[in-house]
C-alpha cells in the first residue's frame, strides 16, 4: 500500500485522491481552506447557495468515470448530473439576440434565425473542422501523459506535425477564415476565455471546445457544481483515506532525488511515498517543495504565461425572472478592448466587459421565490491591477451592476443580498497566482507544451490541476487526475 499525500482538495487533488484511496492506497488529503474545492467553490449567505466557479459542466463522462472508478459497496453519494438546453442567451450591444444550444443541428438553426441564413452552415461547416481537430488531440495529446520537461521540444515538434489543428493559427484567424459574420466570430472567440485566454493568440484547437459542448451537452449539477468536490471527498473517506481541511503543506520534504513526505502549517510530519502537488505549479516550486533544483523548475513553470482571472458579484434577487436561460451573456461593444486591459501593457478592470450571467434553475440555491444569481466578467489578476486597493473592487461590483441594467437586465431594486469576489479574493482563497481562473492561459502556440508534466522531476513527485498538463477546466483537470494516477499506478 502506497502512502499518498495529495497537496491540495480542488477538483484535482480530491479526484486522484478518490481514485488512488479505491484502489487500496493510502491517502491523505491537505486542504489550507476550511472547505474543499477550491476553484469549484461556493458561498452560502443569508439562505442562498451560490456556485463560486463553474456553472455549467462539458464532457460528462469523464464525472462518470471517475463516479465508477471510485463506486463504494454501501450506501453511496452520488450525483445527479441535469442536461441544460438552451445553454445560454446571447445579447449584442445592437439589439441582436442568440440562443445557444449544446446540441450542433439546433445551433445551427439558432444561427440562421438570428445572424441570417448561410451562418447556420458556416457554423457547421467550422465543427466539421473542429472535430477532426479533436480526434488529433484527444487520444495523443489530452489523454497521455506529457514527457516532462526534458521532452517538452518532442512535443512542440509533434504538435507542429498535426496539421490538422493548425498550430500556428490562432482561434481568432480561423474564426475569420470560417465565419463572417462579426456576431458569430466574437460568439466563437469568447470560448477562448474557457481556457482562461486572448482569442488573438490562444490556438485554433480551441474551436474544439464549442463542438465538444454541442457533442456532450451542457450539463447542472443538481444542489450545484460545488457538490463534485463534496462527493469525491466522500468517496476519499468511504474508501479509508482522509480529507484535511484548514491543514495548509508549508513544505514537501525530499532526500536526495525522493520525496519523503509534507510538513504543515502546524510543524505535523506526515511520512509520504508519493506527494501529489494540487497546488499551482508555480508555487510548488516557489515555495513548498525543499529541493535545490527547485528555483530553477521554478524557472522553467514561469515560461508559461498565467491565464486571466475573473471578478464575480453574487446576488441573492427578489422575485423569479421570467423565461431566464441558465446563462445570459451581454456582450460588450469592443472585444479587442477588454483582452487589451488584461493581458496588454498596462492592465486595468476592465471598463466595458462582457457580462455572464448563470441562475441555475434549482430551487435548492435560493430560498422560495427567490433566485441566486452569479455574475462573472473577465478580469486581470491581482498583481497586474491591485483589487485590494481602496474601495477598487466594491466600486467594480456596482460598476458591474450598473451596466447589467444599462444592458436590459435591471435588478438594482432586487437586491436583497449581495456580495462580489475580486481577483485578490480568489488568490487567497484558492492559492491561485494572482487569482488566475485557469492556472496558466493557451496564449500562444507552444502553451499546451509548456505546461509541467504530471510526472515531477524527483521521485513520487506529482503534479495535477489548471497549471499542469493537459490545463485548466474542468474536464482537463479531470483528465489531468485520470493521467496522474495512472502513472502513480503503472
Ligand atoms: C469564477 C470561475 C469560473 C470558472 N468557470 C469554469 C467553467 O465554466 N467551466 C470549467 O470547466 N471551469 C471553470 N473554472 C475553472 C475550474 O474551476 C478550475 O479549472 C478547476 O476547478 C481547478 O481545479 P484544480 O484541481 O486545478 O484545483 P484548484 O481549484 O486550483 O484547487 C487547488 C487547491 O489547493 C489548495 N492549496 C494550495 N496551496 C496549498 C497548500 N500549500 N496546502 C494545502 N492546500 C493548498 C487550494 O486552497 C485549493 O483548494 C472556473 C473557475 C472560476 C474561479
Amino acid at each position: 500500500m502506497t502512502r499518498v499525500a495529495v497537496v491540495g482538495a480542488g477538483v484535482g487533488g480530491l479526484a486522484c485522491g478518490a481514485r488512488l484511496a479505491a484502489r487500496g492506497h493510502d491517502v491523505q488529503v491537505f486542504e489550507q481552506a476550511d472547505v474543499v474545492g477550491g476553484k469549484l467553490g461556493i458561498h452560502e449567505q443569508d439562505g442562498f447557495r451560490f456556485d463560486t466557479g463553474p456553472s455549467l459542466l462539458t464532457w460528462p463522462q469523464l464525472v462518470h468515470d471517475v463516479l465508477d472508478h471510485t463506486a463504494t459497496d454501501g450506501d453511496d453519494a452520488s450525483l445527479e448530473l441535469q442536461q441544460v438546453d438552451p445553454i445560454a442567451h446571447y445579447r449584442y450591444p445592437d439589439g441582436t439576440t442568440l440562443t445557444a444550444h449544446a446540441n450542433r443541428e439546433r445551433m445551427r438553426r439558432a444561427f440562421d434565425t438570428s445572424l441570417g441564413l448561410g451562418t447556420g452552415a458556416a457554423w457547421a461547416r467550422l465543427m466539421e473542422r473542429a472535430e477532426r481537430m479533436w480526434d488529433a488531440i484527444e487520444q495523443p495529446i489530452l489523454s497521455q501523459p506529457q514527457p516532462g520537461v526534458a521532452g517538452l521540444a518532442n512535443q512542440a515538434r509533434r504538435l507542429t506535425d498535426l496539421g490538422k489543428i493548425a498550430p500556428h493559427r490562432t482561434l481568432r484567424s480561423i474564426g475569420q477564415q470560417y465565419l463572417h459574420h462579426p456576431h458569430q466570430q466574437q460568439f466563437l472567440e469568447r470560448y477562448a476565455t474557457y481556457t482562461g485566454s486572448d482569442p488573438r493568440r490562444a490556438p485554433a484547437v480551441l474551436a474544439t471546445i464549442p463542438w465538444l459542448e454541442q457533442t456532450t451537452g451542457a450539463w447542472y449539477v443538481a444542489g450545484g457544481l460545488h457538490r463534485i468536490a463534496e462527493v469525491l471527498a466522500d468517496r476519499i473517506t468511504a474508501h479509508g483515506g482522509q480529507v484535511h481541511t484548514s491543514a495548509r503543506v508549508d513544505t514537501i520534504a525530499t532526500t536526495g532525488d525522493a520525496v519523503t513526505g509534507v510538513t504543515l502549517a502546524d510543524g505535523t510530519r506526515i511520512a509520504a511515498d508519493v506527494v501529489i502537488a494540487n497546488n499551482e505549479a508555480r508555487s510548488l516550486y516557489g515555495r513548498v517543495l525543499e529541493h535545490p533544483n527547485a528555483p530553477r523548475w521554478r524557472k522553467e513553470v514561469e515560461r508559461a504565461e498565467p491565464s486571466l482571472s475573473g471578478f464575480v458579484v453574487l446576488l441573492g434577487l427578489d422575485g423569479r425572472t421570467p423565461d431566464l436561460s441558465h446563462h445570459t451573456v451581454l456582450f460588450n461593444a469592443d472585444f479587442d478592448a477588454e483582452f487589451d486591459a488584461i493581458f496588454g501593457r498596462e492592465p486595468q478592470p476592465v471598463p466595458d466587459p462582457t457580462i455572464y450571467v448563470s441562475v441555475p434553475d434549482d430551487p435548492t440555491t435560493a430560498p422560495d421565490g427567490s433566485e441566486a444569481w452569479f455574475v462573472l466578467v473577465n478580469a486581470a489578476r491581482q498583481g497586474p491591477v491591485d483589487w485590494d486597493a481602496d474601495d477598487t473592487a466594491a466600486r467594480y461590483a456596482e460598476h458591474v451592476i450598473d451596466l447589467m441594467a444599462k444592458r436590459g437586465l435591471d435588478v438594482r431594486h432586487r437586491i436583497r443580498t449581495s456580495t462580489w469576489i475580486s481577483p485578490a479574493d480568489l488568490a487567497r482563497r484558492t492559492g491561485a497566482l494572482g487569482g488566475a481562473i485557469y492556472g496558466t492561459s493557451s496564449n500562444g502556440w507552444r502553451a499546451a507544451a509548456m505546461r509541467p508534466a504530471n510526472r515531477g522531476p524527483i521521485d513520487g513527485l506529482y503534479l495535477v490541476g489548471g497549471s499542469a498538463h493537459p490545463g485548466g477546466g474542468l474536464p482537463l483537470v479531470l483528465k489531468s487526475a485520470e493521467i496522474t494516477t495512472g502513472l502513480i499506478d503503472a
